[in-house]
């Protein structure tokens, strides 16, 4: 959920590591830390609030040394309190450790090693890794023991990185990500590559249980038994300036504007890679499709796609859910996982479920590299570069538009999407040179407290996926809702004060949405259409163009996340880094 950084090699750390963390800091944002080991001493600063913030207030890049580790949090156990920022030390301050993740026995662990007169400084589940490797180090002064002791103590989801006192640095992963980044003047170790991705793009990504050791110019990696292990160097494609906000105001505005661009990539695939891909599905006797937040409105289109064109029946189920309702899968079965980062605790636990029951793992996923596209029998990236902004914008549009390019190498190139960029860019382009229409409505919206959003069809999943940018962004209670549901019990909440959006494109569904429509106005509510046909029904009117049928999910996602944009600007939000939220939830 947080990022963490280590850095060892001729230059100064801690402003290396600052930049870093300011790089990364998508991944977590509440409180930030940096420590240095120089001539022989660790020395440490932290405190609570964003990167830029807290080192303004204490200079953590102004720290000595050329060895140093730092941490984003993003909490899990422990409130937002600099005495529980990372790094955290242990008791003899020899040992200083960033973690990213959970660990589950922390509570034993503390008991235990509280019994052994050490005391805690934080409320942390991380602070037991520093009192370990303090322990174990003491016993041993071996860095390698002591990390391989430590990690046999450990339960739960973790990746770790430590400096000790004598400048060795040491990190290790379980089931979150670490990745080395080599340059010429030493070797950074991260939880992302955009912590190092300025410098270098030459990257180790280590394998689960893996550790790293970096003793003067040295990188040795090893298993947890302490075996040596060798990983392949990748060369990392993204263009740094990719992570750059450009001429936009937020990250998300950014990715939003992108997506002309971004959902042709997706289609830019390997022919043989998704030939196997569909030969899988097809091989497949049950396929069920998972994934989580907007990765799940992805699923939910691509189940309606399957169906409607490649004539294959498919099960959707929740990540955070799969534990509890994979009874039927099986060795004749497909998963299919979708992901923007491919490290989301739920996804990763789904797969690993089905993959024991003798399924087959299929992914699609933006980050080729994330542990999810490595244990993926195959995976197709989604190629929309790194999405910063915390709330899905790009990578729910490159997700839909490799869905379609599946569903039609599926059906024989029955759907012809490919033939349909030109069409669909020049729509997407007419909702964004309109943005500011959309804005003047998010401007009137400040005060709403419910907004529900209606859709049938395909423009359900659309729905959802518009409650979702409204909560995540504006922190707005927003519903998305099947139209046709209205009657079975929403339809009681809806008075003067409430807002309805009506996703209502001309197609099949538009004459029983405007019924809808009516039911709405005629209890007092304000209604917003979104639609290229203009309805007096609409209070407010938010027009896309006349496309292709099959193109209206695409287009009506962006004014939603407009909207939601503009509404969270309104409000004094964050657009790009929402209150609470983290992009990748390594957590269960
Ligand atoms: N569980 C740790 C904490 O709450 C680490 C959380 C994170 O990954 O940022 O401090």
């Amino acid at each position: 959920m947080c990022s963490i950084i280590g850095y060892r090699g001729k230059l100064d750390a801690a402003p290396l590591i600052v930049e870093s963390l300011k790089r990364m800091e998508y991944r977590g944002y509440d409180s930030v830390g940096v420590a240095t080991s120089n001539e022989g001493k660790i020395l440490m600063r932290k405190g609570v609030g964003r990167v830029v913030e807290v080192n303004k207030l204490f200079n953590l890049g102004k720290l000595p040394g050329q060895i140093g580790i730092g941490h984003t949090r993003w909490a899990t156990h422990g409130g937002v309190v600099n005495s529980n920022a990372h790094p955290h030390t242990a008791c003899t301050n020899d040992i200083a450790v960033v973690h990213n993740g959970i660990i589950e026995n922390y509570m034993e662990l503390k008991e235990e090693i509280t019994n052994l007169g050490h005391t805690f400084k934080s409320q942390t589940d991380s602070e037991v890794i520093a009192h370990l490797l303090e322990i174990y180090y003491l016993d041993s002064k071996d860095v390698k023991e002591a990390i391989i002791k430590t990690c046999k103590r450990l339960q739960g989801a973790y990746a770790f990185v430590a400096i000790f006192e004598d400048g060795v640095i040491g990190g290790a992963r379980y089931d979150e990500p670490l990745i080395i980044g080599i340059l010429d003047e030493g070797y950074f170790i991260s939880s992302d590559v955009l912590g190092f991705l300025e410098h270098t793009d030459r990257a180790i990504f280590l394998d689960n249980q893996d550790i790293a050791i970096i003793d003067g110019g040295e990188l040795q990696l090893f298993d947890f038994n302490g075996l040596p292990v060798k990983r392949p160097i990748t060369q990392v494609a993204w263009e740094l300036g990719a992570a750059d906000k450009g001429k936009y105001a937020h990250y998300t505005l950014k990715e939003i504007h992108e997506q002309t661009s971004t959902i042709i990539q997706a289609g830019t695939q390997n022919i043989d890679r998704m030939q196997n891909f569909c030969d899988i599905i097809l091989n497949a006797k049950s396929v069920y499709i998972t994934g989580s937040g907007t990765s799940y409105n992805s699923a939910l289109i691509a189940k309606q796609i399957f169906a409607k064109f490649a004539k294959i029946r498919v099960e959707t189920i929740l990540s955070s859910e799969f534990q509890y309702v994979h009874d039927l899968i099986d060795n004749n079965s497909v998963l299919i996982a979708i992901s923007q980062s491919g490290e989301s605790s739920d996804v990763l636990q789904s797969v690993k479920t089905a993959k024991q029951k003798g399924a087959k793992i299929l992914s699609v996923v933006n980050i080729q590299t994330s542990s999810l596209a490595r244990i993926s029998d195959s995976s197709l990236g989604v190629n929309c570069g790194p999405e910063i902004g915390v709330a899905a914008t790009k990578s729910f549009t490159g997700q839909v538009s490799l869905i379609y390019h599946i569903a039609d190498n599926l059906c024989n190139n029955c759907i012809g999407f490919v033939h349909k960029n030109k069409e669909l860019i020049s729509a997407i382009e007419f909702v964004l040179d309109n943005e500011y229409k959309i804005a003047e409505i998010a401007n009137n919206m400040k005060d709403v407290r419910d907004i529900y959003l209606l859709g049938r069809s395909v423009h359900y999943p659309l729905a959802l996926e518009g409650a979702l940018k409204l909560k995540e962004l504006a922190y707005v209670h927003a519903e998305g809702i099947a139209a046709g549901e209205l009657k079975h019990g929403p339809l009681a909440l809806v008075d003067l004060n409430t807002v309805v959006i009506v996703i209502n494109p001309s197609d099949a569904t538009f004459n029983d949405t405007i019924s809808n429509a009516h039911e709405i106005k005629s209890r007092g509510a304000k209604v917003i259409g979104i639609s290229d046909s203009e309805n007096h029904l609409y209070d407010q009117f938010i027009k896309i163009p006349k496309v292709s049928e099959l193109l209206y999910p695409l287009v009506e996602v962006i004014p939603l996340q407009i909207l939601a944009y503009f509404l969270a600007l309104k409000k004094n939000a964050d657009p790009d880094y929402p209150r609470n939220l983290a992009k990748s939830v390594t957590v269960k």
